[in-house]
């Protein structure tokens, strides 16, 4: 049998079990549908609509697709192959954060590349071939609990830094869900938001990401030889970048002192760091104080000033995917259905739930993403066929690492997980 046969079987099984548990999106039967099959020539399939839950189930555990979507978008046909023809009726606010889109340290562990050219691999994310200068790769993207942290994080600061105070969103309107691989949704389901054109939105993602932040605007200016700082009592982002830049000086020199020099964070060189770590006692005082507010520090210009204050704004903003909030038409992963790639269920979450929610060792069973755990311990025999794998860890067990042809015994759930990441054959 080959491997998406066993596992389209799973997934049929799964979804033949858990029937009468399957979560239902509000407005059903406005939203598009699409799909992917396990057919490798067959892209994504759209503009299909059900009426009711009862028939996307019965479909659900004949067919099993591979991944299955639903609209962010209401429309009054659903189903027409038409983007015009829809009647489209307002779209959920959508927001991605996946960790594909931003670094993560640990990614230099454990993702994986392989020059399509000469055949070199290695980890982390290079621009071109250290070899031969080739930019084509293979990549093989793992999870681990601190990638899923880093965009458990961003999905956290987003609501509780932005979401709920500066735009008023009832926390009843948020659907969080995990996404079944390296990140989260959030989907913001309200009348007003419904209405907004692509233009507005990404007025909203340019302000939660802090992209585009002109620190002239929020008081930062070049007079009589000094240079003036932010003005706290500004709302909004100069009063986030103020409380953050005290609740850095406020960490212990030493960590300070490696953020300034990170070049994933500040990127500044080691003088202007021994110069800004000399005055930074005096700095703090200024600001906490607040009552002048020249910005004084040798060395430090208007371009180092803003170069530091990018670098906090980095600290604060959300990294999130922009065409997925941008974008009226697109579909996201339905929350129960299973991810093809890992194997994983789209798990919905309360904001309450998040916190202690551990996707890769979840100990409510209500919640735990991992649904294909043998009952009897039994294992299964595989055989890898990707280059190399990194070590996973999944329910408090390590595997790996392995290398092609290794030939591996082990639980069900990480033998579906490397099957559905097509990186190991049953033999
Ligand atoms: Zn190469
Ligand atoms: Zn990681």
């Amino acid at each position: 049998m080959s491997n998406y046969t066993y596992l389209r079987r799973l997934f049929q099984a799964y979804y033949q079990e858990k029937q009468f548990e399957f979560p239902k999106v509000s407005s059903f039967d406005l939203r598009e549908f699409g799909l992917i099959p396990w057919e490798k020539k067959v892209y994504m399939k759209r503009h299909m609509s059900f009426d009711n839950p009862d028939v996307l189930r019965s479909y659900l555990i004949t067919d099993a697709p591979r991944h299955l979507y639903s609209s962010g978008s209401l429309y009054l046909k659903p189903d027409a192959p038409d983007m015009n023809k829809k009647e489209y009726q307002g779209c959920d606010f959508i927001i991605d954060i996946d960790v594909d889109h931003f670094y993560t340290p640990c990614k230099d562990q454990h993702d994986l590349w392989i020059c399509k050219e000469c055949g070199n691999d290695g980890t982390g994310i290079p621009q071109t071939c250290p070899n031969c200068k080739s930019s084509k790769f293979t990549k093989v993207s793992w999870v681990c609990d601190q990638c899923l942290d880093a965009a458990k994080n961003e999905i956290t600061k987003l609501i509780s830094n932005f979401l709920i105070p500066d735009f008023g969103i009832d926390e009843k309107k948020m659907k969080i869900a995990f996404s079944g691989h390296r990140g989260y949704h959030l989907k913001i389901e309200s009348e007003d938001i419904r209405k907004l054109n692509s233009e507005e939105r990404r007025e909203i993602v340019d302000y939660v990401s802090g992209k585009n932040i002109n620190f002239e605007i929020l008081g930062l200016n070049e007079r009589f030889n000094g240079i003036y700082g932010l003005l706290e009592e500004n709302i909004g982002w100069s009063q986030k970048i103020m409380k953050k830049i005290i609740e850095v000086l406020n960490k212990p020199t030493k960590q300070i002192e490696a953020l300034l020099l990170d070049k994933n964070h500040f990127g500044f060189n080691s003088s202007v760091v021994t110069s800004f770590l000399k005055y930074k006692n005096d700095f703090l005082e200024l600001i906490t104080k607040g009552e002048r507010n020249v910005w004084a520090i040798e060395g430090f210009g208007l371009t180092n000033w803003k170069k530091l204050l990018k670098g906090i704004v980095a600290l604060i903003g959300i990294e999130l995917d922009e065409p997925v909030s941008i974008d009226i038409h697109r579909l996201i992963r339905y929350p129960g259905s299973l991810h093809g790639k890992t194997g994983f269920k789209v798990q919905e979450l309360e904001l309450n739930e998040l916190d202690d929610f551990n996707p890769l060792d979840e100990s409510n069973e209500k919640l735990d993403p991992i649904v294909f755990k043998s009952k009897k311990n039994l294992t299964y025999k595989l055989e890898i066929v990707e280059n190399k794998l990194p070590i996973t860890t999944i329910k408090g067990e390590s595997f790996g690492p392995y290398d092609k042809g290794d030939k591996i015994d082990v639980p069900h759930h990480f033998a579906v997980f490397l099957l559905c990441k097509e990186v190991a054959k049953t033999i």
